[in-house]
């Protein structure tokens, strides 16, 4: 289905009122690939947008967005010990979180209740409470949007890192993916390594949690800290979290001994941007009607009727203070489209 001049305040969840000059949503993989053959295939005519929940609008977009919809989920193999599960696009990531919880299929309960679409968890390798996508991820199906075909993308080909993959760097806006394949344990597998999580658990009266327990004690921490999209627009941790030098870190932790970080490799560690931004004074920060959350300082937030820019301008000197402050350069975790959908470097 083909909409023109479509307002995209409901497909963002910073709730940027932004405009888009073509929308197309489609359900099948053969209505894109046709779609692709027929139009206009040069650089910056077509951006993929699924559910808006980890982009920034600019500026009204003068391109195409496509929006896949395909919202199946089906078990493609099965052994006594494991399964393939595959998603469409379209599918929001917590009811595949839900489905695998349904079927007693572990790997996924430490990803519950983030925002999005399937689609979009492999483009930056969806990771929280230590469980990254990259751990029960088989391969993808996607559509090349330069000539219409379908190619698939095994786990080593994504080139997954730490929210990054190949889709974020040499890969960006080529292709659009319309299936990712899962292989879930079905034997109880848990990660609960992470601090709050096993703390929630022991408040909760859990010893031996199970798949729901563990989700429950996810939803329960990320409620408590995270702004609801549906009431105060935003789009989620806006930086990356630094990782440094070891040794620059060692000197860093001269003037703030309270500085944590968590080792990456034997040469390097990642500091909590948001630890950055807060004892830097932003927390709670407004600026316009954009502001830094009182409760996670990684989080920018719409206060309302903000403007794409305005959040911009307030990541950006953000970033020169953190950069002044520290001799840190934050990276956006978002996706900070220009007109044509084409990624903004801070
Ligand atoms: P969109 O925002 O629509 O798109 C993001 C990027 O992916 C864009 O560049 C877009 O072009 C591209 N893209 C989207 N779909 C496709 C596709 N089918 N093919 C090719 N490219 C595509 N992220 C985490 O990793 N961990 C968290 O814990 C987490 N918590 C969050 C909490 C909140 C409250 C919010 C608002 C966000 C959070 N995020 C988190 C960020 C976000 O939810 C994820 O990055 C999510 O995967 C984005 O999905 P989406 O469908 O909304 O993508
Ligand atoms: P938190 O628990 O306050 O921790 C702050 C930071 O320290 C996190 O960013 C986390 O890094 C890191 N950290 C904490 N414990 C760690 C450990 N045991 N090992 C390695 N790193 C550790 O974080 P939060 O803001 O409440 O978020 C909780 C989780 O949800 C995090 O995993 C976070 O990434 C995820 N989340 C992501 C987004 C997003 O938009 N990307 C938004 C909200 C929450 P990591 O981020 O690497 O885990």
């Amino acid at each position: 289905m083909i909409m023109h001049h479509v307002q995209l305040d409901n497909y963002n969840t910073f709730g940027i009122k932004s405009r888009a000059r073509k929308l197309f949503t489609f359900d099948q993989t053969e209505e894109l690939q046709e779609y692709i053959r027929s139009n206009d295939k040069s650089p910056g005519s077509v951006v993929v947008l699924g559910g808006g929940s980890n982009v920034l609008f600019t500026d009204e977009l003068r391109t195409t967005v496509l929006h896949p919809a395909n919202r199946t989920i089906t078990v493609e193999e099965e052994t006594p010990t494991e399964v393939t599960v595959r998603a469409g696009a379209g599918v929001v990531w917590d009811e595949l979180v839900n489905f695998a919880l349904d079927h007693g299929y572990h790997g996924i309960e430490n990803l519950s209740m983030i925002p999005g679409h399937c689609g979009a968890a492999p483009i930056q390798n969806i990771g929280a409470y230590g469980t990254e996508l990259c751990e029960v991820f088989e391969k993808l199906q996607a559509v090349d949007l330069n000539t219409g075909n379908t190619v698939i993308f095994t786990s080593p080909e994504c080139e997954f890192g730490y929210r990054n993959s190949v889709f974020k760097t040499r890969a960006r806006g080529q292709y659009c993916i319309t299936d990712i394949y899962l292989k879930l344990s079905k034997l109880p597998r848990f990660n609960l390594e992470y601090g709050a999580l096993q703390a929630t658990l022991d408040e909760m009266g859990v010893a031996t949690p199970d798949l729901w327990d563990v989700s429950k004690a996810v939803r329960h921490i990320r409620s408590s800290k995270l702004p609801d999209p549906g009431k105060t627009g935003n789009a989620g941790s806006f930086f990356k979290n630094p990782v440094i030098e070891k040794t620059f870190y060692e000197s860093l932790q001269k003037r703030w001994p309270d500085m944590p970080c968590y080792k990456i490799s034997e040469t390097h560690v990642k500091v909590p941007a948001g630890w950055l931004i807060d004892k830097a004074g932003w927390k709670g920060f407004r600026y316009g009607k954009a502001g830094v959350h009182d409760k996670q300082a990684l989080v920018l937030i719409n206060l309302g009727d903000t403007t794409g820019k305005e959040v911009l301008e307030l990541a950006r000197k953000i970033r020169e203070d953190i950069y002044q402050h520290y001799g840190i350069e934050l990276q956006a975790e978002v996706n900070i489209w220009d007109r044509h959908g084409r990624h903004i470097e801070l």
